[in-house]
């Protein structure tokens, strides 16, 4: 169940601010043959935030009481679909932009599992 423990699947592969980042780089197939998770990794162990899943909806950082997560800006940047039509469509862009939420301070969070509820793509696991 805890990704967290699987380190075959999901090996530490680098460091992001304070955080650890998981499989970056590596794909891995779940059981229905879905990629997952994919080149941009896990950020963060105890706030653990798989950005293959994190579509930068923000809603983690508006509910965190003690504010640890940041943008992860990559402007310009998009994912699947990317075209030029993409760039003035608010809605396409949302959806295929690759910023990402940052647990930068992971450290100082106090579980109140508020981000991992509010999540929409639940790309966020608490581990406290
Ligand atoms: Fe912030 Fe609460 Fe999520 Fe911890 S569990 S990162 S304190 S919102
Ligand atoms: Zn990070």
């Amino acid at each position: 169940e805890n990704f967290l423990e699987d380190t075959e699947h999901y090996p530490v592969t680098g460091k992001h601010h304070d955080h650890e980042v998981r499989a970056e780089g590596i794909q891995r197939y779940d059981a229905d043959g879905k990629p997952y998770p994919t080149k941009n990794g896990i950020h963060g162990t105890k706030v653990a935030i798989d950005w293959e899943a994190c579509i930068a909806d923000g809603a983690c950082m508006d509910v965190c009481p003690v504010t640890l997560y940041e943008w992860f800006l990559n402007p310009g940047q998009m994912g699947t679909g990317n075209d030029k039509n993409i760039a003035n469509d608010k809605e396409l862009w949302d959806k295929y932009r690759t910023d990402k939420c940052d647990p930068v301070r992971e450290s100082e969070c106090i579980f109140c599992m508020a981000c991992e509820s509010v999540c929409p793509t639940r790309a966020i696991k608490i581990t406290p």
